[in-house]
């Protein structure tokens, strides 16, 4: 069986991220077999090391936080993966090459090899354990673990190399760091089928048949597959730089993620260097993949998310379960003179499992304007990053974003509708009032009622005390734009709810009423102004909670009746 490497080279170039990523529910459990003697590697009795402790790990030992950062990575991929059958790995830490210039990381291989099992998808092809087992439902070698996995312990203790582990959980290693969470990462990627069972010196085939990585592999410029080629047709493919393909349709079709590496056909570039390069030959993405793939073989820094793997992992029949997103915009609504540009803040929120790959936002609904959108930093609002640039979010992770529209000819209020989305997940669903944008454009001045909404517990609900009970919230506003007389007034959209809505205009200081709440309240509202209002709701049954569906809009209008402001929040009986 061969074995895989993770090397690295001298001078990284690290990444750092904001986000923190809780563990993804698992999808497929992933189990830990410390094989570790007494008081070294995973059972290392050394205090913890602070740098990885300020990272989110807060295992008592240095032994610990190994085991800590170790089943974080497996979690990731447990999130992802679906199998009726534990996966077990047996891991430990012990010494491996290493030098003052470069070290071997980590080396992990399949520990055993299935073909024509019941439920095997192929015949007379072989299949590492851990998906041979999801095919066959059942634990096909119950006496040993699906994947052998060491990590060098050379490294900061006998070894000269310059850089040591960190165990933080944040993918945000000190300079010159090793994020072991991104190396577990990489290293379980090869152990659950990242790896070609062909010889890489012969070229000969396991036992001389198949297996599922390999199929994918193509030599472009023979067009052959690693199948239908003589032995020294896949050496010499293993080594044919930039011409080792991997031609699975979902690497194919998720291949636009990548700006280098790539043939215009689709097809990704494998690991190919002349000469051959044993444990990492074949068996990885090519150096050449930009932006950089967690499977290349060397470490290219942090990361908490495996990248077009995913999708090489869907090639060679793994189920992998996409992230889902959702999405807010806040303020809901503007109304801006033609060339002004109108803004909105906008939060996509990753609700797992797995990383979410490069989020951004599309508007849907056309109109005679010019959009950009860039992240932003959530506590200062700050912009980061590059315009229109998508982005990673990690699990249960959130990131905002400013977005604008630039009006180039005057149109009527138009609820404008943008995909929220991510490379690796279905767009978040389109709600209306909540992630929608009802835009209008002006060639006159209009009034520009931007509003917030402030609920009781400040998220975005509120709560009706028992089916008749009374509910509140308030919505701030400013003009931005031309004074006017404004309506505002408050329903629950197209959805017919069992609530009595009344509004008032409050002191801004006091949040009393100024008049008694009514069905709608007109005011003057100049260029500038601040009024604030408050919105009562009262049941008149119960209202269950479906945040998507059930909510109170609050629509500020002109005397022509042109929405010139909006809000809402979702309501429920509590
Ligand atoms: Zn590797
Ligand atoms: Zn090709």
């Amino acid at each position: 069986m061969p074995y895989t490497l993770l090397r690295i080279f001298a001078g990284l170039f690290l990444i750092s991220r904001l986000l923190f990523h809780p563990e993804a529910a698992q999808a497929a459990t992933i189990t830990v077999v410390n094989l570790d003697g007494p008081g070294e590697g995973f059972n290392d009795p050394s205090p913890p090391d602070p740098a990885s402790t300020a990272g989110g790990n807060n295992g008592p030992t240095l032994g610990a936080q190994r085991l800590v950062a170790f089943q974080s990575a497996a979690n990731i991929w447990g999130g992802l993966l679906s199998s009726p059958v534990e996966i077990r790995i047996s891991a430990n830490f012990n010494p491996l090459p290493c030098t003052s210039g470069s070290a071997v990381l980590g080396r992990t291989t399949p520990v055993t090899a299935h073909r024509d099992f019941a439920g095997a998808p192929l015949t007379n092809t072989w299949y590492p354990q851990a998906l041979a087992n999801r095919f066959a439902a059942a634990d096909l070698a119950p006496s040993v673990n699906d994947i052998s996995a060491v990590f060098n312990s050379a490294i900061g203790t006998t070894c000269s190399f310059p850089r040591v582990w960190y165990y933080g959980l944040d993918a945000n290693p000190p300079d010159g760091l090793l994020d072991f969470v991104a190396v577990v990462l990489h290293e379980l990627g090869h152990g659950l089928g990242f790896v070609s069972f062909v010889d890489l010196a012969t070229g000969a085939k396991l036992q001389e048949l198949d297996d599922v990585f390999s199929r994918n592999l193509e030599d472009h410029s023979t067009a052959k597959l690693y199948p239908d080629m003589t032995n020294t047709e896949r050496v010499n493919a293993s080594q044919n730089t930039g011409n080792l393909h991997w031609v699975g349709a979902n690497v194919v079709a998720a291949s636009n993620r990548l700006t280098a590496g790539v043939h215009p056909t689709g097809h990704v570039q494998m690991f190919a260097p002349n000469p051959q390069q044993s444990g990492s030959s074949v068996s990885h993405f090519d150096t050449a993949t930009t932006p950089d793939e967690l499977m290349e073989p060397f470490y290219t820094g942090p990361k908490d998310n495996v990248g077009l793997a995913s999708e090489l992992f869907r090639d060679l029949g793994w189920e992998i379960t996409p992230p889902s997103v959702v999405s807010a915009v806040l303020p809901s609504s503007r109304s801006v003179l033609v060339d002004v540009s109108a803004a909105a803040f906008a939060t996509i929120i990753n609700v797992g499992p797995g990383t979410a790959i490069g989020c951004g936002i599309t508007p849907l609904t056309s109109i005679p304007a010019t959009f950009f959108y860039q992240a932003t930093n959530p506590f200062t609002n700050q912009i980061i990053g590059t315009p229109n640039t998508p982005l990673s979010i990690a699990t249960g992770g959130a990131q905002s974003f400013v977005f604008a529209f630039t009006p180039t000819a005057p149109f009527a209020p138009t609820d404008v509708h943008l995909s929220f989305g991510c490379a690796n997940s279905t767009p978040s669903p389109i709600i209306t009032g909540l992630n929608t944008f009802l835009l209008s454009a002006s060639a006159t001045p209009v009034p520009d009622i931007v509003t917030a909404a402030a609920t009781l517990n400040n998220d975005g609900i509120v709560n009706i005390l028992a089916a008749t009970g009374t509910g509140v919230f308030a919505v701030a506003t400013v003009n931005l734009g031309a004074g006017s007389a404004i309506t505002a007034s408050a329903d629950t959209g197209a959805v017919v709810l069992p609530v009595s809505i009344a509004i008032c205009e409050t002191n801004p200081g006091t949040g009393v009423c100024l008049t008694s709440p009514g069905g709608s309240v007109t005011t003057q509202i100049n260029t500038n102004a601040t009024p604030t209002f408050g919105i009562f709701v009262t049941g008149m049954g119960h209202v269950p909670f479906d945040p998507a569906a059930n909510r109170i809009f609050v629509r500020f209008k002109d005397a022509a009746g042109v929405t010139r402001g909006s809000t809402s929040v979702a309501v429920r009986t509590q």
